[in-house]
């Protein structure tokens, strides 16, 4: 019978998991995570609306449903011609007739980016921004950046929608404790248009809400640094923040950047 070995357990390799079973396909999963955790979902986290175990499934779990086995290890090395994966246990697979790699990405590191908490990255951060919002909120006041940045070498590799979405989250919140204008909001990106893959009208719509919800907006200067009380930008603008969240743009797994 075919063996597959599926790299990752979000959601490409839970669903290649899935769909090979269903075909009769001997298949393991190999995760770095014991749990699968929903990222769209994961927005609602910041603002206390919903919990890390909310948005998370064991990977156990769906093993057990849907009959594939799970290996919870990371993938420190992946050798594409010889089929051979290595594991952070040092344990090495190499019997597998195919490999599936569903790794997801990794993320562009600027200067000073350990300032920042983003909602794109470990499922830890979204509790600590949750963590770091409700000692603001405890405070009273506070200024809030929230922004992404880009990828000079792959324009595609940007995502934004959730720092809109978060930062909206964190608005009405802030509104319905009566405390908006307490804070100072911040939306900020280096290009001059933000959220143009999305279209002109969402451009437009975007910097509409921008105006109706009070959020001030800091785009179209490349940005050079973060610091734990704010962001430089090349313009010579310091953007100052007690709270930064800062989706950085993706590039290649290092795993399969060695990979060769
Ligand atoms: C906040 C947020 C909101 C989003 N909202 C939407 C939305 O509304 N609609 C939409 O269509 N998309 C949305 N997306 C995008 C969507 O979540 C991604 O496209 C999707 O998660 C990509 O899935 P993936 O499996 O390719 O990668 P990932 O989700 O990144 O999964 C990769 C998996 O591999 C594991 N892994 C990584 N490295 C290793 C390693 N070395 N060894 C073993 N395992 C490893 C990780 O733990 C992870 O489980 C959103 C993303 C975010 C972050």
């Amino acid at each position: 019978m075919k063996k597959v070995l599926v790299l990752g357990g979000g959601f490409a390799g839970v669903e290649t998991a899935i769909y090979l079973r269903k075909q009769g396909i001997n298949t393991t999963l190999v995760s770095d995570r014991d749990y699968f955790y929903i990222y769209p979902t994961s927005i609602w986290i910041p603002t206390g609306d919903a919990t890390k175990e909310d948005v998370s499934v064991p990977l156990e779990k769906l093993a057990k449903k849907h009959g594939f086995e799970v290996i919870v290890d990371a993938v420190t090395s992946f050798e594409a011609k010889e089929k051979k994966v290595t594991l952070e246990s040092g344990k090495v697979i190499d019997d597998f007739e195919y490999i599936v790699v569903a790794i997801g990405q990794d993320k562009m590191k600027p200067k000073g980016v350990e300032h920042t908490l983003s909602i794109c990255g470990k499922p830890e951060e979204a509790v600590e921004l949750n963590k770091r919002i409700e000692e603001l909120v405890a405070k009273g006041s506070g200024k809030i950046a929230m922004g992404f940045g880009g990828n000079p070498k792959d324009t595609s590799a940007v995502r934004g929608g959730p720092a809109f979405e978060v930062l909206f989250n964190v608005n009405t919140m802030l509104k319905k404790k009566g405390l908006r204008d307490k804070f100072e909001l911040t939306f900020f990106a280096p290009m001059e248009k933000p959220g143009l893959k999305m279209g002109h009208n969402a451009v437009e719509m975007m910097h509409k809400m921008f105006n109706m919800t009070n959020i001030h907006a800091q785009i179209g200067s490349k940005i050079i640094s973060f610091e734990e009380d704010g962001i430089n930008f090349e313009n010579g603008t310091k953007l100052e923040s007690d709270l930064i969240m800062f989706i950085s743009a993706g590039t290649g797994h290092h795993v399969l950047v060695n990979s060769g």
